[in-house]
């Protein structure tokens, strides 16, 4: 028999939050659509999520064979950094709501180290395997930008729980050979299995009605879709900005809003007014995650300028409308974009190097139409169903049932 339920442990990361303010993100977004990709196939899954204020029902279908449960543990209005007190508390209520309920499951998969402790200790209680993505790595994330502070508990469960896990899910090469390098896992342990992207939605469209509609006129567009803070490298796009020179002129288009009041957007503002570009960047706050097509689409390349993806949801969703990428060479950045065919990925941090790249492709239709195609073709194998059947097999090998291809569809 197939594996037929599963749980997922998204302690601060609620599917229903809308992504790009805040914490909410790429995490966010990747819970939902790989639930519901599983659930679309036949498989049952509840989410199991920190009750938040913007709670509307304790118990929320969103889709085919998938529930996301709120699980009340410590003061609503908590911030991620006060959550790991709150750890023990959460298990309790979700293991007495699953009792309550005579709720089992085949396997649980948690997200991020907060959820991969609750995770180790429900699978252990339960007598099920544990299967973990971690997102994002605090040793990683420290090493990419000097001035990102980690919880000193952060390293230690994350190694922990790589011991202990009985699959490691990595986006990337790049993050599998990090978690050996830096916490010693066992690399034969993690599987790669990458994010995806929901093909129907992220989708080219005529660039000339959607910049009509949202009121672009013929300059030249670069894009940047994400939460505001240090990690993403916002400056680095103002400074290629500054450096470039074309014709048609250039505008800048920011989406996403900060994640911390508004510290770095202010910090990002205050340097397009010392290079005298206010007048040529839009900063558009944060955007419905199903209008964003609208954006990719106007854009005539996306900058993706970050210290550090472990994936970078927001070049996939790029390429998948046809619009090429230029991003740093970090990460899952660089199994995404293929250099020189898909956009360009640039290993320094250097505006010069982004400027050329950019206008290599704004001043050549050809390029920037070839790089296009070639974008979306690449993304069309990475749709959510794709990616949703790689982590079904994932579970299957994993519980040691045999594959249903029957049950998958
Ligand atoms: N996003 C959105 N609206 C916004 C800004 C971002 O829906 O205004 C989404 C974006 O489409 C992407 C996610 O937020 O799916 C960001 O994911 P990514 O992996 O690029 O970055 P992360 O948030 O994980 O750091």
């Amino acid at each position: 028999m197939s594996v037929q339920r599963a749980a997922f442990i998204t302690l601060h990361a609620c599917p229903l939050a809308a992504p790009g303010q805040g914490k909410s993100g790429g995490m966010n977004v990747y819970v939902r659509q790989l639930a519901s990709a599983l659930g679309n196939m036949g498989m049952e899954i509840d989410i199991f999520t920190r009750e938040h204020p913007d709670v509307v029902n304790r118990i929320e279908t969103i889709g085919p064979n998938v529930r996301v449960i709120h699980i009340a543990a410590g003061d609503t209005e908590a911030h991620v950094g006060e959550l790991y007190a709150h750890l023990p508390a959460f298990l309790k209520q979700l293991n007495a709501f699953r009792e309550e309920e005579g709720l089992e499951y085949d396997v649980i998969h948690s997200h991020y180290w907060l959820s991969s402790w609750v995770g180790r200790e429900l699978s252990q209680a339960m007598g099920v395997p544990h299967l973990v993505t971690f997102h994002t790595l605090g040793l990683i994330k420290m090493q990419s930008r000097a001035g990102e502070v980690e919880q000193p508990e952060r390293p230690v469960v994350e190694a922990e729980v790589m011991a202990s896990a009985d699959r490691i899910i990595a986006f990337s090469p790049h993050e599998r050979d990090a978690m050996a390098r830096l916490y010693g896992a066992d690399a034969a342990k993690v599987s790669l299995v990458p994010c995806g992207v929901d093909l129907s939605v992220f989708r080219p469209l005529d660039q000339k009605a959607v910049r009509d509609r949202l009121g672009l006129n013929g300059e030249k567009i670069l894009l940047y879709v994400g939460r505001v803070e240090p990690l993403k490298g916002l400056d680095l796009l103002v400074e290629t900005a500054a450096q470039m020179d074309s014709e048609d002129g250039v505008r800048v288009i920011v989406v996403g809003a900060d994640v911390n009041g508004d510290r770095e957007m202010d910090r990002v503002k205050l340097l397009a007014k010392e290079r005298d570009l206010e007048g040529q960047i839009d900063f558009v706050g944060q955007v419905d995650h199903k209008e964003l097509p609208l954006y990719y689409n106007a854009a005539d390349v996306c900058v993706v300028p970050s210290y550090y993806e472990s994936f970078g949801l927001v070049a996939l969703e790029s390429m998948a409308c046809g619009t090429p990428v230029v991003a740093t060479r970090v990460g899952g950045l660089s199994t995404i974009i293929q250099h020189g065919r898909t956009g360009y990925l640039k290993p320094w941090r250097c505006p010069d190097a982004f400027a050329n790249s950019v206008e290599m492709i704004i001043s050549s239709d050809g390029l920037q139409q070839s790089m296009g195609t070639a974008a979306r073709k690449h993304a069309e194998g990475m749709g959510w169903d794709t990616i949703a059947s790689m982590m079904w097999d994932e579970y299957t090998i994993l519980t040691g049932r045999l594959l249903d291809d029957n049950n998958k569809c």
